[in-house]
């Protein structure tokens, strides 16, 4: 059992606390409240710190972490191939595992206890496993090809992968599936994974350049995947149509972006109780708008906050992607009351909690929920305010002074008590060959030797006497 103080418990589901405690007891929350009525036990002083639960950070691509700081504004269909060609040309298997667990070290340094990662290596579970963080891993699979025999091989691949990473579950990391997006995925596979019975998450409404496949077969994508031979047509009126024609929708799937969403779209996906996660950073460095949270909200949606990929963001910071949701849709709507700090930190931490189907597990600090949770230093000069609305536009970018999942700690006086130095020289090598790859220059940081130089000829034989 521990005792955590604070000058401040902020339990989300409640009224923030003045000078508070939480009591952890094997892994579970037992206790909430003035730290008068504590139940006795070890004390952990926090000091002058917001106490709160872990940040959900429900969008992320770990095995993209070392993308960070490349590929800036580049046209996404542009920006998408690159990516793509970088990660074929330079990831190895070991390197997409470093780069997931340094995401993860990221986030545990902001208070992120719990990832949706959409992941094509397969490496994100075993990370999440390792480094005793909660989450899901959402296996991607891609196949643009409508016909039968590819989806099927698609499809049998993906089960294949399941079926390797399934003993790697537990209690705190689950799979999942991702068809990736509708300029990636055809509609057969759709289809097939809509029925797949696992949780599932898309990247949808995301781009002008998918509404413009989706509804009209003409654009950037609609031309990339006619040169591949790939049949286009108009598929749906929007995006968000298309996966409710497919049955994708009735899945209850997390719907990763919804950026160009209309009325009618956000009616659908209110009435198929599908959850959407916004990420408001990557959709404003990738150029493609704001999404309509305000209005997802009002009509009962459950929102969840993500980060998505370090090559579209470049920080992991849950904190700050609140204070750019809240700043977003108060200039979107020119009103200060479209998104208060208040609902933006509970996209951050139960909305997503919600989403991934884990509000009875975290999300919230109450008595019965796991013990995740994380607290952050007050911010100079902070007197009586509200620590909720410190906490969205004040402490973003702030290191966690504490972090503990399932009861773990995994932080403690803002030390991170995983991973090493060994882990980030070899992100570092990692990202210096990629950087490299993208500049065309490939040969420069090879980090393999150079192959041995060819044996000399041997000497040529005397010459004959004469
Ligand atoms: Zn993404």
């Amino acid at each position: 059992m521990t005792r955590y103080h604070a000058r401040w418990v902020v339990p989300v589901s409640a009224p923030p606390i003045r000078d508070a405690t939480v009591v952890e007891h094997e892994g579970k929350i037992v206790y909430v409240g003035p730290r008068a009525g504590a139940p006795p036990g070890p004390d952990h002083e926090l000091g002058e710190a917001i106490l709160l639960p872990g940040l959900i950070n429900a969008h992320t691509h770990l095995e993209l972490t070392l993308f960070r700081g490349l590929l800036d504004a580049v046209p996404f269909r542009e920006w998408i191939a690159r990516l793509q060609g970088a990660k074929a040309a330079v990831m190895t298997r070991d390197r997409f595992f470093d780069a997931a667990r340094l995401g993860i070290v990221e986030g545990l340094r902001a208070g992120i206890t719990t990832y949706a990662d959409t992941c094509d290596s397969g490496v994100a579970l075993d990370a999440m496993r390792q480094l005793g963080v909660r989450g899901i891993m959402y296996q991607e699979v891609f196949c643009p090809w409508p016909d039968a025999a590819r989806v099927r091989d698609a499809a049998a691949d993906l089960r294949a992968k399941l079926a390797a990473l399934e003993p790697l579950e537990t209690d705190l990391v689950r799979l999942g599936i991702s068809p990736h997006a509708p300029y990636t995925v055809s509609d057969p596979l759709f289809a097939l994974a809509a029925r797949a019975g696992r949780p599932l998450a898309v990247h949808i409404a995301e781009s002008d350049a998918e509404s413009r496949l989706v509804r009209d077969g003409t654009g950037p994508f609609a031309d990339a995947l006619l040169a591949r031979g790939i049949p286009v047509a108009p598929r749906a009126r929007s995006p968000i149509a298309l996966l409710r024609a497919l049955g994708v929708l009735d899945a209850h799937p997390l719907l990763i972006h919804a950026v160009n969403v209309d009325a009618t779209d956000i009616e659908a996906i209110a009435a198929s109780h599908a959850s959407v996660v916004h990420c408001p950073i990557s959709n404003a460095k990738l150029g493609h708008g704001i999404a309509p949270v305000a209005e997802l909200m009002a009509a009962g949606i459950t929102v969840a906050l993500g980060s998505d990929s370090m090559a579209s963001n470049d920080r992991m910071d849950l904190l700050e992607e609140s204070r750019a949701a809240a700043l977003a849709q108060r200039a979107r709507r020119t009103c200060p009351g479209a998104l208060s700090g208040r609902d933006a930190l509970t996209l951050a931490t139960l909305g997503g909690a919600r989403a991934l189907g884990l509000e009875s597990r975290v999300g919230s600090l109450e008595a019965g929920k796991d013990a995740d949770l994380a607290a952050f230093s007050l911010p100079p000069g902070f007197g009586g305010g509200d620590p909720e609305t410190a906490l969205v536009f004040a402490l973003g970018g702030s290191p966690a002074r504490l972090v503990t999942v399932k009861g773990v700690p995994r932080v403690i006086d803002a030390r991170l008590l995983v991973g090493d130095d060994a882990l980030l020289r070899r992100g570092h090598e990692t990202a210096a060959l990629l950087a490299a790859h993208l500049r065309g220059d490939v040969s420069t940081l090879d980090p393999l030797p150079p192959p041995p130089p060819p044996p000399l000829p041997p000497p040529p034989p005397p010459l004959a006497q004469a």
